[in-house]
């Protein structure tokens, strides 16, 4: 029997994405205008709630690109930017021609250290020059410490591009993420919570922003009857076939919440189990995880290696992903600042993403189980 695959975190259709791109056929709206892109935006900004302005674009990529632009960041500005993430949070200060600084992560969120960030400030004001913006990050759908980052933001007044593409859906102290930051993004790729082939969106806090993104993700083109261009513009807009996807996707996205969420109860009951084995879970009520993946640690000094753990499940065709390698660790970044202890590394060193789609089955959880814990013989 051809044994199927258990994928880390595939894409999950809900049903109606289909009527929604039939529709879109059917009035041959099939670029960037349309009713699916209205609908979108506007079930999105009604989830979000407080202050929400949503701009659907091409890609979470695009939309911190044009959330740098919204800050005016040119070449040779400084840009903080969390050491612990995917790479796309940090690339669009090199499209822009930016200096990234990299802060290191703490140990309750894994997400950006309050401490280190004052110190990187600190070290950009000596060189006399104020950071034009901070980049947060809510790793594998867990909050950042938000009210002691934006004590911070509001004390030196450096505005917070809060990078959510991994958190939809998930809170803290009740609020949504992708509410917090100046300008906030979420992506809709094919392995998030929810996707819509691939794409973004770009959340801020008025509409002027909303226009500006608009204008800057169309060409920027100025309001006349011919193709005037006075500044440079991107090709950055969400097409009418995405949108109906996230339209569909939107509406089955409590779902899949909840079953990611008993993904994580499962891996608990499992790793509760297991000696040399950690679950990274909420430090507090005050953080409410969509757990888009669950990552386990490895205890020091333990015989098990996550090496071992990826081969064994790849041997049994499911697969597992190491965690973000840190910027700071990048080659491509080598020769930025960092600032930190390097506690991301060491998570870095010691983690392993295990399969957490939401249309994971009881099946396919009972053998995920008897390999975790059989991984310590
Ligand atoms: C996926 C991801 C992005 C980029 O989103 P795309 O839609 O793939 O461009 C940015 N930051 C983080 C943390 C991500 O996980």
């Amino acid at each position: 029997m051809e044994k199927q695959k258990i994928w880390l975190s595939p894409p999950h259709m809900g049903g109606s994405e289909l009527k929604y791109i039939q529709n879109a056929f059917e009035t041959n709206w099939i670029s960037q205008y349309g009713s699916n892109i209205d609908e979108f935006e506007k079930s999105l900004e009604n989830y979000l709630g407080r202050n929400s302005f949503v701009t659907a674009l091409s890609s979470g990529t695009a939309a911190i690109h044009l959330a740098l632009k919204l800050l005016n960041v040119e070449e040779g500005d400084f840009v903080i930017c969390q050491s612990f993430t995917f790479v796309a949070s940090a690339n669009p200060i090199l499209y822009l021609k930016a200096v990234p600084v990299f802060v290191d992560s703490e140990s309750s969120t894994w997400n950006i250290c309050p401490n280190a960030l004052e110190d990187a400030i600190k070290y950009c004001l000596q060189k006399g020059k104020k950071p034009k913006a901070i980049i947060t990050v809510s790793l594998y759908g867990m909050p950042f410490m938000v009210d002691e980052i934006l004590e911070i933001s509001r004390k030196y007044e450096i505005p917070v591009i809060e990078d959510s593409a991994e958190a939809l859906g998930s809170k803290y102290k009740n609020e949504f993420c992708g509410t917090f930051g100046d300008l906030s993004i979420i992506s809709f790729n094919g392995n998030k919570i929810i996707t819509t082939s691939g794409g973004g969106i770009l959340i801020s806090r008025n509409l002027s922003d909303k226009k500006r993104t608009l204008f800057l993700a169309t060409q920027a083109k100025d309001n006349k009857e011919y193709y005037s261009h006075s500044e440079l513009g991107y090709n950055y807009r969400m097409n009418n076939i995405s949108a109906g996807i996230g339209r569909g996707q939107m509406e089955v996205l409590e779902n899949r919440i909840t079953k990611r969420r008993e993904n994580h109860v499962f891996y608990q009951q499992v790793i509760d189990k297991i000696e040399n084995i950690d679950l990274f879970s909420e430090p507090t009520n005050d953080f409410y995880s969509n757990y888009w993946l669950n990552v386990i640690m490895i205890k020091k000094d333990s015989a098990v290696t996550k090496e071992k753990i990826k081969e064994t499940f790849s041997q049994q065709n499911i697969e597992t992903r190491y965690l973000w390698k840190p910027m700071h660790l990048q080659p491509l970044y080598n020769d930025c600042q960092f600032f930190g202890n390097n506690f991301c590394g060491m998570v870095f060193d010691n983690g392993l993403c295990l399969p957490s789609g939401s249309d994971l089955t009881d099946l396919c959880k009972e053998k995920i189980a008897e390999i975790l814990i059989n991984c310590e013989d």
